[in-house]
């Protein structure tokens, strides 16, 4: 299969199917669903399953394979699975699995990413790498380089977030910053999200969707079960095929190249943006000016720079303008803490001008 040809061909470019193959039944049912939507472009199953901890349904290996590769051909789809050793990628070919991809606790070691390489060499079948589990980017672009060393040339990123303890509203936080900058570093790799690893629940599916093709993503990876709150692993974020057809029309599809007339507005508001940033760098830079008068001030009179006490209550206070504002708490808070450590650090130099820095 050219992946590439294919994810340029239809965006998004989907890829569905249940989370792990369970049954023979299952997989022919919810794949063969999909398929007669009509909007998936490549069928995926988890046949070997890396779990957190033991004990839990680690997929039924090689017995499932078939029944993945034989609802492909039955649909007239090419399928893709996990694979995280060299191991699995022989299995994965010798039953002509089309499309390999590597999971999140894969791409975060380079010792299982070589091995996988290694296996590769003088097979170019095309890969998709996930988002190493942790906020690495380099981690992720280096597995990039290990397969392209390897002579794989079909390559795609699948961006699924990354570990967080505890999220009220993801189970594994965006962080949208780092597949941008992995595209601004590989820009010939298309891009694809996959909402249900981020999200975590089915409800939460499609304000990330949507914001991954507002972002101009090339396409989606969404978990699909005939019945998912039965599912024998991540239950709570599949949907069935109909949900999958529901999500995928609710998506609204944005141009990312303007008209002239569009172009003309954009450009006066962001000369009129970029006039508002100047004020408030100028403004900042005005505040550290201050910042330092006190600092001699509190050198004078040996005064600590900081005053706990006053600090909480600083950052209290604007928090509680935040909502008035329109802006989140955690914006206001991260704005503060920002401003105040450049702060101590035009306090120090004044106070402290022998200490090297
Ligand atoms: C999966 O897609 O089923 C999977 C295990 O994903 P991840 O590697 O993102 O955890
Ligand atoms: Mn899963």
């Amino acid at each position: 299969m050219d992946l590439i040809k294919e994810i340029n061909k239809s965006r998004p470019f989907v890829i569905a199917g249940p989370c792990s193959a369970e049954t023979e039944e299952q997989v022919h049912t919810v794949l063969g669903e999909i398929a007669r939507d009509g909007k998936t472009a490549l069928l995926r199953a988890g046949i070997w399953k890396p779990r957190t901890r033991p004990n839990s349904f680690e997929g039924l290996g090689e017995l499932a394979l078939p029944w993945l590769v034989e609802a492909g051909k039955k649909n007239n789809l090419p399928v893709t699975t996990e694979v995280a050793n060299a191991k699995h990628v022989q299995i994965a070919l010798k039953y002509g699995v089309d499309v390999l991809w590597v999971g999140a606790r894969t791409t975060v070691n380079p010792f299982a990413i070589q091995e996988i390489a290694d296996a590769l060499k003088g097979v170019n079948v095309p890969v998709i790498v996930k988002n190493p589990v942790n906020p690495d980017l380099m981690l992720w672009v280096g597995a990039f380089e290990r397969l392209q060393q390897a002579g794989i040339t079909q390559l795609a990123a699948l961006h699924r977030g990354f570990s967080i303890y505890k999220h009220a509203k993801y189970r594994n936080i965006p962080n949208w910053e780092i597949p941008i900058a992995l595209r601004e570093e590989m820009p010939d790799i298309p891009l694809l999200c996959d909402p249900s690893h981020i999200s975590g629940k089915r409800e939460g599916l499609l304000e990330v969707a949507q914001k991954a093709m507002d972002l101009n993503y090339d396409g989606l990876m969404i978990e699909t079960h005939p019945n998912p709150d039965a599912a024998w692993s991540d239950p709570a974020q599949q949907v069935t095929a109909q949900g999958l057809n529901e999500l995928l029309s609710q998506i609204i599809l944005r141009k990312e190249e303007l008209s002239e007339e569009e172009l003309g507005y954009i450009v006066v508001m962001r000369e009129k943006i970029a006039g508002l940033d100047d004020r408030i760098f100028s403004l900042l830079s005005e505040r550290m000016k201050m910042a330092e008068e006190v600092g001699l001030y509190k050198r004078e009179n040996d005064i600590t720079i900081l005053q706990q006490e006053h600090w909480r209550k600083v950052i209290a206070n604007r928090m509680d303008q935040a909502d008035n504002l329109h802006l989140t708490n955690q914006f206001v808070r991260s704005i503060m803490d920002a401003i105040h450590q450049e702060s101590i650090r035009h306090q120090t130099k004044v106070m402290n001008p022998s200490l090297k820095r």
